[in-house]
C-alpha cells in the first residue's frame, strides 16, 4: 500500500482545516472476508466515512468536506514533477500546513455518537453506511481468526528495511513464497459487555429497515444481521436459496449453518476477497 500526498480538507460545519491521508495504490492481497461483510485487507486503506472536527467537535462526512489543497508529496518518485510542491491554499504556509490536525477514524464509540448527532438529517444510504461501519467495528473484538495467527506488520516492516511491509523486496519475496511470514498470535475473541450488547442490538435493529434502501444490499446481509441478533429462524427465512450457488454461495452457506446451530457470532468466510455483488 503506497501513500499518496495528504489532502487538506475543511470541516463541513466550521471550515476548520485538517490533513487527510490518501493512498496512491492498494490491493486485496492477504485480505480476509467475514460474514458481516467486513473485508480486512492489510493493503487497502480501511473505509473511513467520518471524522470528528478537532475545532467544533462535530462529526462530518469526509466526502462532504471540501478539498482545498494538497501537501507536497514525500514520494517524489511517484509524483509528477509538477506535483512535488503540492498545492497549498492561498495564505497557508507549509509550516502551518504541517501542523494541521490529522484526520482520524473514530472508534465504534465515535460512530455511535455520530449517529445521534446526525439524527434524521442524512439519507438512508448514508445512515446505512454508518450503521454498517458501527456493526463491523463492534464485531472486531468478537472475531475469531481461524489461523489463530496474524501477520506481524511491525516485524515485516523491519525485515523490509524499515519500508512498509507491503512494498519492495519483502512484498516480492512474500508473493513468490520465498520468505516465511512473521506471525504473532491473533487476540482471542471477547464477547461484548452488557452495555455494548445493547448498543450493538439497537444498531442492527435500526440497520434492518435500511438494508433494502437503493441500491439494495444482497439478501444475505439482512440474514446475517438477523442471525447476529439471535433471530435465527428469521435469518434462515431471509436467505434466498437461489444464492446457494454462484459467487455468494460460500457466505450464504456459512450464515445458514451458523443460524442452524444457534450461533450469533461473526463467522470467518475466506481469505482472498469478498463475494461479488457486495460493497458494504
Ligand atoms: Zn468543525
Amino acid at each position: 500500500m503506497l501513500p499518496g500526498p495528504d489532502e487538506i480538507i475543511e470541516c463541513s460545519h466550521c471550515r476548520a482545516r485538517h490533513r487527510l491521508s490518501t493512498w496512491a495504490s492498494g490491493n486485496t492481497f492477504g485480505a480476509v472476508f467475514w460474514s458481516d461483510g467486513y473485508l480486512a485487507a492489510p493493503m487497502l486503506a480501511d473505509r473511513q466515512l467520518i471524522t470528528k472536527c478537532s475545532d467544533c467537535s462535530k462529526y462530518f462526512f469526509l466526502r462532504d468536506a471540501t478539498v482545498v489543497g494538497e501537501m507536497p508529496s514525500n514520494f517524489g518518485f511517484l509524483a509528477d514533477d509538477e506535483d512535488d510542491d503540492g498545492s497549498l491554499p492561498q495564505g497557508l504556509t507549509l509550516e502551518a500546513a504541517e501542523i494541521l490536525p490529522q484526520v482520524e477514524e473514530p472508534g465504534w464509540e465515535g460512530y455511535a455518537e455520530a449517529l445521534s448527532q446526525f439524527g434524521t438529517g442524512v439519507t438512508d444510504v448514508s445512515l446505512r453506511s454508518l450503521r454498517l461501519r458501527l456493526w463491523h467495528l463492534m464485531n472486531h473484538q468478537r472475531r475469531e481468526h481461524p489461523p489463530k495467527y496474524k501477520i506481524d506488520h511491525e516485524a515485516e516492516t523491519k525485515a523490509n528495511g524499515g519500508k512498509d511491509y507491503s512494498v519492495g523486496d519483502w512484498a516480492d519475496k512474500v508473493r513468490s513464497g520465498n520468505v516465511k511470514r512473521r506471525l504473532i498470535p491473533a487476540p482471542p475473541p471477547r464477547p461484548l459487555s452488557v452495555g455494548q450488547q445493547q448498543i450493538f442490538e439497537k444498531n442492527l435493529s435500526e440497520l434492518l429497515p435500511l438494508i433494502g434502501a437503493t441500491p439494495a444490499l444482497p439478501s444475505w446481509v439482512r440474514a446475517e444481521a438477523l442471525r447476529e441478533l439471535a433471530r435465527f429462524d428469521e435469518a434462515v427465512a431471509a436467505l434466498d436459496p437461489r444464492t446457494l450457488t454462484g459467487p455468494e454461495a460460500q457466505v450464504v452457506e456459512l450464515i445458514l449453518k451458523a443460524a442452524q446451530r444457534r450461533d450469533a457470532r461473526p463467522v470467518y468466510v475466506s481469505a482472498g476477497g469478498r463475494p461479488q455483488g457486495h460493497d458494504a
